[in-house]
């Protein structure tokens, strides 16, 4: 294990400090809705799903991706499951707060009542306001610690969402650096949209699967003899295809090369954008091709 490349960053202090201070920031504001009478972190969807908490969370979690993404930074998986822990307990340190302000405004000794009996006290004494009256329902009991779970589980899978965005984002491992769009072209289906959209239903999902099965076989073709090609070859071909989207087309294949800002590290994408027998626009990633890895494979067999 001799590779002469260099340790990756580790996501560093300053990505940390930067989810923490989002997430404080997103807390706070939480807090001030609540004394203002609006529970955020107790919206819930179909009564059930903790919509609010998700959402605060990924007001937290965006220091996390921002961040990396401007530092250049590929989180690890261990960074991101780490976050979780970080999220639930920023949850209790928030909790806690309101606590200790709850205490000092009222004058009451910490010994007589401490935070388990305020956190007891919140969860069994949670309740639903009725839909039409606006007025407090029945406290919930036991039941309420199954909706503190919730409000957790949904705040700390919030957190995630926007590190797990910019976790998905290609990545040059030599460089550091997320790769950059770099290019685009277009292959269109043959059959224009205005003379299948005039179809009968059942013809114009058959029309639309054959316009479809006939682009995706053109694009195998395309894509075949650059899938391991160099960078100049890759953008030379990309040159070759519709520079600009022909909306009358029933369907398209987007090609998007995307290139670290550093080395020919590169990376294609091809999306699938499509009408539907609805008449609605689908759109679907067909393939990934990552060349970064094939990149770094022919720079060290050069070197050996
Ligand atoms: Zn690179």
């Amino acid at each position: 294990m001799s590779t002469p490349q260099k340790p990756l960053r580790q996501p560093g202090l300053i990505v940390y400090l930067c989810g923490l201070a989002t997430s404080a920031l997103a807390l706070w504001l939480v807090q001030i809705a609540n004394d203002n009478g609006e529970n955020i972190m107790g919206w819930y969807a179909n009564g059930i799903i903790p919509a609010g908490a998700f959402l605060v969370g990924i007001a937290s979690g965006v220091g996390y991706a921002v961040g990396s993404r401007v530092l250049n930074v590929k989180l690890s998986m261990a960074f991101v499951f780490g976050m979780i822990t970080t999220a639930v307990v920023d949850y209790f340190a928030a909790q806690y707060l309101t606590y200790l302000s709850l205490v000092e405004i009222h004058h009451i000794p910490v010994e007589r009542y401490g935070f388990i009996d305020y956190f007891r006290e919140i969860s069994e004494g949670m309740s639903f306001k009725g839909k039409n009256s606006g007025d407090a329902g029945s406290p919930l009991g036991m039941w309420g610690y199954v909706y503190k779970v919730l409000e957790i589980t949904g705040y700390a899978g919030g957190a995630m969402v926007p590190s797990m965005m910019v976790f998905g984002m290609p990545y040059c491992k030599g460089c550091q650096q997320y790769l950059k769009k770099h290019r685009t072209g277009h292959i269109h289906s043959t059959e224009p949209w205005p003379v299948v959209k005039k179809l009968k239903k059942k013809e114009r999902l058959a029309a639309l699967q054959v316009a479809i099965q006939d682009l995706i076989a053109r694009a195998n073709e395309f894509t075949g003899p650059i899938a391991a090609a160099p960078l100049a070859e890759t953008e030379a071909a990309l040159a070759t295809l519709d520079q600009t989207i022909q909306k009358n087309a029933a369907a398209r294949i987007t090609y998007t090369l995307k290139k670290c800002p550093r080395c020919d590290a590169h990376h294609l994408d091809l999306s699938l954008f499509n009408y539907t027998e609805d008449k609605k626009v689908a759109n679907s990633n067909v393939a990934k091709i990552d060349k970064t890895k094939v990149v770094v494979a022919v720079a060290e067999a050069a070197a050996a």
